[in-house]
């Protein structure tokens, strides 16, 4: 933690996290020291002929460690490593025998962007981590999502809510989620537009992985359309992203 922020990397938030130009000088500070101790602890693993770089690197770290800037927290304890794919990730088809009696349909093959798992293990695709990081306005950041999985764990259960501090915290998350979740749920089954991912309607862990997402990535439009559920995960994660966009734009 005393080695000093090499200057390529910080020249490489500059260039790819949108969201480190937002944060003020002692955030931005605080954000390197998380990187830095976060990239060490780390195994990174580079998979389908991709080679890991600093800026692979970095560009993952700061993302992920943006959501842990204002929370206690022991550097995603439960993450061992990160695995980083080149792109979009296509499982291969399931092709069954001449003879075999396929039942079922067989399933399509999803494209994977990332995965947490409940193990430590997190798989990101490298394209997606780098074009969500450069265009917040989208709502979508695979990094926020994964890592959002990885902090609602840390209490054992993906439910949707991660570790908090007190009762009257858990109550009221309970209370202001439910209500958001199923408003979702309703307008996702009446085929509505939603301002949150219809993702998000799947089930409580995956509604929080995608507010997440949005929390970081278009704050200032979630708090004015989703006032309650900003509340809520501001006081969670003890930040404050609207008012960043806010301040960032009235000087551009
Ligand atoms: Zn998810």
């Amino acid at each position: 933690m005393e080695a000093p922020f090499p200057p390529a990397w910080e020249e490489i938030l500059q260039h790819n996290v949108t969201h480190y130009l937002l944060l003020t000088d002692t955030e931005r500070a605080h954000l390197r020291k998380l990187i830095q101790v976060f990239i060490v602890e780390k195994r990174w693993e580079g998979c389908g002929g991709l080679i890991l770089n600093d800026e692979i690197r970095v560009t993952i770290s700061a993302q992920a460690c943006l959501l842990i800037l204002g929370i206690p927290h022991n550097y995603y304890e439960n993450v061992e490593s990160i695995i980083v794919y080149p792109s979009t990730v296509i499982p291969p088809e399931y092709k069954p025998g001449f003879f075999e009696n396929v039942l079922e349909p067989i399933e399509l093959s999803h494209p994977i962007v990332g995965q947490a798992f409940k193990q430590g293990e997190i798989i990101l695709v490298w394209d997606a981590a780098l074009h969500d990081s450069l265009h917040p306005e989208l709502g979508y950041n695979v990094v926020y999502h994964e890592f959002a999985h990885k902090l609602d764990m840390l209490d054992g259960a993906a439910d949707g809510t991660p570790p908090l501090s007190n009762r009257k915290e858990y109550h009221h998350w309970v209370k202001i989620c439910s209500r958001a979740y199923l408003n979702l749920c309703r307008e996702v089954d009446k085929g509505k537009n939603t301002f949150l991912d219809a993702y998000g309607a799947l089930n409580e862990a995956e509604f929080f992985a995608v507010a997440t997402e949005h929390f970081f990535a278009r704050p200032r439009e979630m708090k004015s359309r989703m006032t309650d559920l900003y509340r809520v995960l501001q006081e969670y994660y003890r930040q404050d992203p609207a008012r960043r966009e806010g301040r960032n734009n009235r000087h551009v």
